[in-house]
C-alpha cells in the first residue's frame, strides 16, 4: 500500500475505525502501517469472558501474513484437533484436521486474541480509545464525518475523520444510521454459558463437539483454563426464549443431548457466567459501503456459528477493507465496488455451505427448525 501523509491534527482522522474486535483491529492495523492516519474506537475495556473461540487451521498463514504469527503462539491457545459431531446420526463422527495442510486449529482465550490485535494495531501506529462509545454522529462543514465519543466517565469528546469503518459486529451501529438494508437469513439464537468443573482441571479433550437436538443443535468447547464454552442454538420464536435464559432450565435443556451432556456431568462442570442471550442468525447489510465509509466483519455480514468462520472471515474482510480504503483516499473510485463484489462472492458462498451441512440432518422432519433448513421433498 501507498503511504500517505499523516498530516491532520490530533482530533482529525484520515479513518475513524468503530469497533475493536478483530475487524476493526486488523483494518486499523493496516491502515496505520499504510502511514494512514487512523484511531479505533473499542467501548469495552477490562472483559473477562468474550463469546467465539474456534480458530480453524486456515488462520496460520493469515496470521503469517499479517506478522503476527510468533506473537500469536506465545499466547499459548488450546490447540484443536478437530471436531466431533452426532448431526444426521445419534452417533458421534470425528473430522480431524490431521490432512489440513495447516496443521491443527485452536480454542481460544478470545480476551487474549482480541487484545493482541489491538496491542499490535497500537503499535503500527493506531490511536486506540478503549472504553469509549460513538454515541452519535453528523457530518463537519467540510463534508468529513464528526463522531460523538462517550468515555468512561461519561465524559464526551469529538473527533472528525474522512472515511468511516464500521466494524461495531453484529450491533452495525454506524451502518444502520447510513440507512441501509438488512437482510436477515433466519432467526438462531445462541443461548451460551462458561462453565468451570467441579474440581482441578482434569478435561484434555479439545474437539469442539457438535449436537444436533430436535429443537436446534448444541456445541461444546475446551477453552484455555480449563473452563468450557457450552451453547444451545435454537430459533428466538420457537417459545425457548424463557426457558434457555435461567440457568436451571437451560441445564435442563441440556440433559435432553446425549454427548454434550454426558461430557458436562463427567467432569461435574456447573454454570460460572450465563446463560447469554445472542442473536447468531445469518444476516448482512445491503450496501456494505457508501459516501466514505464501510462496514466489515459482522457488521456486513454475519454467520451461523457452526460456520466456525466468524473470525478469520472478519480478519480476511478486514484486510480487502483496507486496501479498498487506502485507494478510495488516494481517489481511485472504483475501490469500494471491488470491495463490495469481495463481500458478496464471500457471502454467497458461505450462505450455498450453510444450506448444505444443514441439508445432512434429516431425523426431525416434523420439526419446524429442521424444516426450515432443510429441503422438503
Ligand atoms: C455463540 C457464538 C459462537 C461463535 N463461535 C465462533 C467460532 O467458534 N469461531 C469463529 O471464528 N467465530 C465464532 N463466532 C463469531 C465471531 O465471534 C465473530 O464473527 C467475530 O467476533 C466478528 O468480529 P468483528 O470484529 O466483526 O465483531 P466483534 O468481535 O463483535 O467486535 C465488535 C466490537 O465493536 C465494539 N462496539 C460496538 N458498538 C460500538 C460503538 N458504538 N462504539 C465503540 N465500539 C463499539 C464492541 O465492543 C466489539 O468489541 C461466534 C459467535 C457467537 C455469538
Amino acid at each position: 500500500m501507498a503511504r500517505l501523509a499523516r498530516d491532520q491534527p490530533e482530533q482529525n482522522f484520515a479513518v475513524a475505525v468503530i469497533g475493536g474486535g478483530p475487524a476493526g483491529s486488523t483494518c486499523g492495523m493496516l491502515l496505520a502501517r499504510a502511514g494512514i492516519s487512523t484511531t479505533i474506537i473499542e467501548s469495552s475495556e477490562g472483559i473477562r469472558w468474550k463469546i467465539g473461540e474456534g480458530l480453524p487451521p486456515l488462520a496460520k498463514p493469515l496470521l503469517r501474513k499479517l506478522g503476527l504469527w510468533e506473537r500469536f503462539l506465545k499466547d499459548e491457545h488450546l490447540v484443536s484437533y478437530g471436531n466431533t459431531s452426532a448431526w444426521g446420526s445419534p452417533d458421534l463422527v470425528d473430522h480431524s484436521f490431521v490432512f489440513d495442510p495447516n496443521g491443527n486449529g485452536w480454542h481460544l482465550d478470545r480476551c487474549k486474541f482480541d487484545e493482541m490485535l489491538l496491542s499490535a494495531a497500537e503499535e503500527s501506529g493506531a490511536v486506540l480509545r478503549r472504553g469509549t462509545t460513538v454515541t452519535s454522529w453528523s457530518k463537519t462543514r467540510a463534508e468529513d464525518w464528526k463522531l460523538l465519543l462517550t468515555g468512561r466517565n461519561g465524559q464526551r469528546s469529538e473527533i472528525a475523520a474522512r472515511f468511516v469503518v464500521d466494524a461495531t459486529g453484529r450491533k452495525r451501529w454506524f451502518a444502520r444510521r447510513q440507512g441501509v438494508k438488512e437482510i436477515e437469513y433466519d432467526s438462531l439464537m445462541g443461548w451460551v454459558s462458561l462453565l468451570s468443573p467441579e474440581g482441578p482441571a482434569a478435561d484434555k479433550d479439545s474437539l469442539t463437539l457438535v449436537e444436533a437436538v430436535e429443537k436446534g443443535w448444541w456445541y461444546l468447547a475446551l477453552i484455555p483454563g480449563g473452563k468450557l464454552v457450552v451453547a444451545f442454538l435454537s430459533d428466538s420464536d420457537l417459545g425457548l426464549i424463557r426457558q434457555s435464559r435461567q440457568p436451571p432450565l437451560w441445564m435442563e435443556l441440556l440433559k435432553e443431548t446425549t454427548h454434550v451432556s454426558r461430557r458436562v456431568a463427567r467432569f461435574g462442570y456447573r454454570i460460572e457466567i450465563g446463560p447469554r442471550a445472542i442473536e447468531v442468525n445469518s444476516s448482512c447489510v445491503n450496501p456494505t459501503t457508501g459516501n466514505a465509509w464501510l462496514a466489515v466483519g459482522d457488521a456486513a455480514a454475519a454467520f451461523d456459528p457452526l460456520s466456525s468462520q466468524g473470525i478469520l472471515t472478519a480478519m480476511e474482510a478486514a484486510m480487502h477493507a483496507a486496501t479498498a480504503i487506502v485507494q478510495c483516499l488516494q481517489g481511485q473510485g472504483n475501490s469500494l465496488q471491488h470491495y463490495v463484489l469481495e463481500m458478496g462472492e464471500v457471502l454467497s458462498s458461505y450462505l450455498a455451505r450453510r444450506y448444505f451441512y444443514y441439508s445432512k440432518e434429516r431425523r426431525w422432519y416434523h420439526s419446524p427448525f429442521w424444516r426450515r433448513r432443510t429441503p422438503q421433498t
